[in-house]
């Protein structure tokens, strides 16, 4: 029999008990400054601590059964019900899992596209999520950059007349739902117009709506962007809108496009359709508990106060003279770069000339308030 002592960790250090603490102090203090990245820090899923004890893991198909038992896959099933719903997908028709965030998502929308089209030529905007170049070369994908145009959105008269010198290549376009500077939406009806006005039948479209696909379903005049709107794969992120102490997220897909990759493998393994194998059995929860305590009418509450709040800090902005706007349903507030320690201290992101910060839930008029009195006295400091 084992020795208790030999495999019970023994407590931490004096030392690394207060290094920890100095972490925890960090954090909180870092929490209060952010706004300038989408993770929403307003969340409390403190009644879930408990399941940290055991060794939850979702390896495989969600809607498959393995041998391996402590998953969550029943909570994950209803959490991609829950999104299939939200992005207007077939209840019957369509297949998902939740992933370690938007990133795997889109490149799982990518595979898919590969697998279908091998000789897919993939079309993405210049203000495209860095990661996606990344993900390009790593799935081999023959690709052409488009240009965008100053709202962010992809140009859809350069879309089309590259799409047209390259007919012989099916067509795989990445749109942005929400890109990740500007907040702003490619047009997939208008690209779908693209693919039907060249008689391009063979066509793939993945849209990459890591904050906006939770943003979308809860306005009132959202623009096309999901299943309905003719995608063929989706990625949403969990920790950004919903937020959660772990980055996570949701690929969505067609499920009749998942089984003709699916069968393909069915004989290497078993169904292996998820990019990662061990997978995350905690995320699942997490987003399961969010939809269960805020609710439908509570993520639209919550967006309708962001809005306000976008609002009140482009007034405050446009007020010290910093040109600030924002896109259309979008909670991206771009404006004119301040000094770099503004930037550090408020941890906004910046590109050339513009900064932005987004108006998630946990950043108040309150905080709006005292990052304006800040960037007042940094000029005021420049200035003397
Ligand atoms: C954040 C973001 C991503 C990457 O998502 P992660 O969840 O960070 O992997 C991709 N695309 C856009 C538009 C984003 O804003």
């Amino acid at each position: 029999m084992k020795d208790a002592a030999t495999t019970t960790p023994k407590t931490l250090s004096a030392a690394d008990a207060h290094r920890l603490d100095e972490l925890y102090a960090k954090f909180t203090s870092e929490t209060d400054h952010l706004i300038g990245y989408p993770c929403n820090t307003d969340f409390d899923y403190s009644p879930l601590v408990r399941f940290f004890r055991f060794s939850l893991n979702n390896v495989g198909d969600p809607y498959l059964s393995g041998n391996f038992n402590l998953n969550s896959h029943e909570f994950e099933r209803e959490v991609l019900a829950t999104f299939i719903k939200l992005t207007q997908g077939d209840p019957d028709g369509a297949w998902g899992y939740c992933t370690n965030g938007g990133t795997e998502g889109n490149m799982y929308g990518l595979f898919l596209a590969r697998e279908l089209h091998p000789e897919g030529l993939v079309y993405y905007s210049e203000d495209t999520h860095y990661s996606v170049g990344k993900i390009l070369r790593c799935l081999h994908l023959r690709n052409i950059m488009i240009k965008s145009r100053p709202d962010g959105a992809i140009d859809l008269d350069d879309l089309r007349e590259t799409i047209r010198i390259h007919r012989d290549a099916p067509p795989i376009v990445f749109a942005n739902i929400g890109t990740t500077m500007k907040g702003a939406c490619d047009d997939v009806g208008g690209i779908f117009k693209i693919f039907d006005g060249l008689a391009i039948k063979r066509r793939y479209v993945h849209v990459d709506a890591a904050l906006s696909g939770m943003i979308l379903p809860f306005v009132d005049d959202p623009q096309p962007w999901n299943f309905a709107a003719g995608a063929d794969s989706v990625s949403i992120s969990g920790h950004k809108m919903i937020g959660a102490p772990m980055p996570c997220g949701v690929a969505l897909a067609k499920k009749a496009n998942v089984d003709r990759i699916a069968r393909s493998v069915e004989y290497v393994a078993s169904l292996d359709t998820t990019l990662s194998g061990s997978r995350n059995g905690l995320a699942p929860l997490i987003l399961w508990y969010a939809f269960k305590t805020v609710g439908a009418e509570g993520f639209r509450r919550r967006i309708d106060s962001c809005f306000e709040v976008a609002d009140y800090a482009m007034e405050r902005l446009a007020a010290v003279g910093r040109n600030p706007w924002r896109n259309k349903n979008s909670i991206t507030v771009v404006f004119d770069r301040p000094p770099h320690a503004i930037v550090r201290r408020w941890q906004l992101a910046v590109e050339g000339g513009i900064a932005h910060l987004i108006a998630m839930p946990h950043v108040t008029r309150e905080r709006i308030d005292r990052f304006i009195a800040d960037l007042e006295r940094s000029k005021a400091e420049d200035d003397s």
